[in-house]
């Protein structure tokens, strides 16, 4: 399998240069150069198999002879390490609870999947990688998580001093070993333009071998797509396939389940659940892409303007906004909407959602409305405790500490303490060699 940059101005790779390059040289996002189709039978006796298996053979043509098939098969393993259960939440309704990993956010799965290809690859190289990241708050915890005890790869994120939750700095902090945390004295948007600088820099790149982990890597995008394969396992009635509505930022979720559906995998729509960032909604509409400034919102891992791997949705459907269409529908909500979601799911049907979650809830149940007869799953893409401090008064009651928030709690932390500027990072990143 060759990816090729929607750009078209780099050279197509193979999928571990891929990998180790993130974005093309040209600025454009790798994209596969066939989209492999599974025969109809394969989804009927799916559900026969472990899931395990499932996700190897769906990922299998996208590594191409990159990784040895036990390899991948030991990284696929170790990448669906937790349950993903469906949950029926009321009649016609379900929910996929994506957050049963180690950081609690469906970001487990791209950071385990990438973790484990680029410590594969590095092994081969005999060299040291440092990966480096700036998180406003969840990428980084699940990047920390994900690369920790790889062999080979150092990790180093920057994240926003006090603008992180309390449990994401614990996250981000408290792993040790071949992780790093920086606390920038600044916002996100400066921890961004300080990575974005290293990259820039030939003098550091030249010194140091340096990748990031960002989104828009395949090795994150491409293993989202288990998702989707789990949630048809799950689906009881498979004459007729469910309609998910997936809650989406920077589009590189629901973009893996697009091309899922393209492989054959039988799910009859998709809907994207946008918060008051509406750049795709708007374009469904309109027929205009008009990027925006991102609006602050409750569900904030969401409060994108400019969705990064939209191009690649674009780039599913030939670049035609009818085929886009037919496959996909999107909505926006306020936070108004997304609390009083909250509150109908918990009073009405005891089911604690998060924001996003909500958001998720709200375009499923829409989409209902106007389609009778069809039934769907809402996306859960990270655990209310999360956010607790926006969900409990919601709900006027405490939300229980999980085992894996509990253990990270009580550990205690280690961050380098940064000005925002990139002559400071510069210099300890070389003097860390
Ligand atoms: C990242 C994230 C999203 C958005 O996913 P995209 O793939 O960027 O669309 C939604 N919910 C949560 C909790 C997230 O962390």
């Amino acid at each position: 399998m060759k990816y090729y940059s929607t750009n078209r101005q780099a050279p197509a790779v193979n999928f571990k240069e891929a990998t180790i390059n993130g974005q093309a040289p040209d600025k454009g996002l790798y994209f596969p150069e066939f989209i492999p189709v599974e025969e109809k039978d394969y989804f009927r006796q799916m559900d026969r198999l472990a899931m395990e298996e499932v996700c190897f053979r769906a990922i299998r043509p996208y590594t191409g002879d990159t990784i040895p098939q036990d390899e991948l098969f030991r990284i696929v393993s170790e990448t669906v390490n937790f349950p993903i259960p469906l949950i029926k939440v009321h009649d016609g309704v379900y929910t996929l609870e994506l957050y049963h990993g180690n950081t609690m956010a469906f970001k487990d799965i791209g950071a385990r999947f990438m973790s484990r290809c680029l410590g594969y690859f590095v092994k081969g190289m005999n060299k040291q990688v440092t990966v480096l990241v700036a998180t406003s708050g969840d990428t980084g915890g699940a990047v920390a998580d994900g690369f920790y005890g790889i062999d080979g790869v150092r990790v180093v994120i920057l994240y926003p001093k006090g603008k992180v939750s309390r449990v994401q700095e614990k996250q981000l902090t408290t792993y040790g070993g071949n992780i790093q945390a920086i606390a920038v004295e600044g916002n996100f948007d400066d921890c961004q333009r300080m990575v974005k600088l290293a990259f820039a820099d030939d003098d550091l790149t030249g010194r140091l071998f340096l990748t990031s982990a960002n989104s828009i890597n395949v090795a994150r995008w491409l293993p989202q797509q288990f998702f989707y394969y789990v949630a048809w396992m799950q689906w009881a009635d498979k004459d007729h396939p469910p309609v998910i509505s997936v809650p989406s930022g920077n589009f590189g979720n629901i973009c893996a389940g697009l091309l899922a559906r393209q492989s054959g995998l039988p799910i009859s729509h998709y809907i994207a659940a946008c918060n008051a960032n509406k750049v795709v909604p708007q374009y469904l509409s309109s027929g205009q892409y008009k990027p925006q400034q991102a609006i602050a919102t409750l569900s904030n891992a969401m409060d994108v303007g400019d969705p990064s791997n939209f191009v690649r949705i674009q780039e599913i459907f030939s670049h035609d906004i009818g085929k886009i269409k037919q496959a996909l529908t999107a909505f926006s909500y306020s936070d108004q909407q997304t609390i009083g979601a909250i509150q109908f799911l918990h009073s009405r049907f005891r089911y604690l959602a998060d924001p996003h979650g909500a958001v998720g809830y709200l375009a499923l149940t829409e989409y209902l409305a106007k389609h009778p007869g069809a039934k769907g799953i809402f996306m859960e893409t990270a655990h209310p405790v999360k956010f607790y401090d926006a969900v409990e008064p919601l709900i006027g009651m405490e939300i229980d500490l999980p085992e894996q928030i509990r253990s990270v709690m009580e550990k205690e932390e280690q961050k380098i303490q940064m000005p925002a500027d990139y002559a400071s990072l510069k210099d300890w990143l070389l003097g860390m060699n």
